[in-house]
């Protein structure tokens, strides 16, 4: 009997040029669904207009088929699909899983400097809970007067919400979740009506996806993501989380430390095969 097919895919968001990096992650998740008969799929993750960019999409269509890495069906740009979204959130709010937060940056700061202990979490120091504690009255005046709020899970209330523990399989092995390290997690953005966490989610779910392979510095948000299925019953991929790529001074490749692109790659001459032998082929 031959092994499951697996749906998987790649979720770039469009920043910059791929690396080999990102070579890495796309071959990987091409090779698990290839291997298997199953279906390889490209999504765009480009809810961030301030750093996202069309020409990086491009560029990110053009690379893979360079590469020789084929999607299957069209490619899913999630900037296009902010209502489904609002939907997601909206029936979170309805079960009172969300509530606005109204608070600055520079509140969060202040408040936790105020405070004893100041714990953190995977994404950086965990909110203070300020906004929680508004009450219904208060809310209702800040949102009339139309006062910018991102949205928050509330944690507990969710956690409440769902069997425990929560558990995933990476590497087909369970594993146990632990949400709770996040806090009230933004799930929308100020500036952005919606997040990475909500969208990758809603998203993986609802493009049938089976294998979510990606780097390992995504194997703590899985925890959140997990809980986010829980609560909307969305089914719980298989994941496998992947070493990242290092440079030959065993730094991570990166954008920032302008890494070699594929492009530059392409254009000294390098072929698509050299390429994919760098990137772990
Ligand atoms: N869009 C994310 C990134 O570029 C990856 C999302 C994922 O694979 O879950 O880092």
């Amino acid at each position: 009997m031959g092994a499951t097919a697996n749906v998987t895919r790649f979720a770039p968001s469009p920043t910059g040029l791929l690396h080999l990096g990102h070579a890495h992650a796309a071959l990987t998740a091409w090779r698990a669904a290839r291997e298997t008969g199953g279906r390889f799929l490209l999504r765009i993750e480009d809810i961030d207009p301030t750093r996202c960019r069309p020409d990086f999409t491009d560029a990110i269509r053009q690379d893979l088929a360079w590469l020789g890495l084929d999607w299957d069906g069209p490619v899913r740009v999630q900037s296009r699909h902010l209502t489904d979204y609002r939907a997601v959130l909206d029936a979170l709010a309805a079960r009172g899983l969300l509530y606005p937060c109204f608070c600055t940056r520079s509140d969060i700061a202040r408040e936790i400097a105020a405070s004893a202990a100041a714990p953190h979490g995977p994404d950086g120091p965990l909110y203070p809970g300020t906004c929680r504690r508004l009450s219904a009255d208060q809310r209702a005046t800040r949102m009339a007067a139309g006062e910018p709020h991102a949205l928050r899970i509330d944690m507990a209330a969710a956690l409440a919400a769902v069997p425990a523990p929560l558990t995933f399989r990476e590497h087909a092995s369970p594993r146990r979740c632990d949400p709770a390290r996040f806090g009230d997690a933004v799930l929308a953005r100020k500036d952005i009506p919606a997040s990475y966490h909500l969208c990758v989610t809603h998203d993986d779910a609802l493009q049938g996806v089976t294998l979510v392979t990606r780097g390992v510095d995504l194997l703590p948000a899985t925890d959140l993501h997990r809980l986010l299925q829980a609560l909307m019953g969305w089914p719980a991929p298989d994941y496998a989380h992947h070493a990242l790529l290092t440079d030959a001074t065993g730094r991570r490749l990166a954008k920032r430390d302008r890494a070699a692109t594929l492009r530059d790659l392409r254009e000294a001459g390098m072929s698509p095969a050299e390429v994919l032998r760098l990137a772990g082929g």
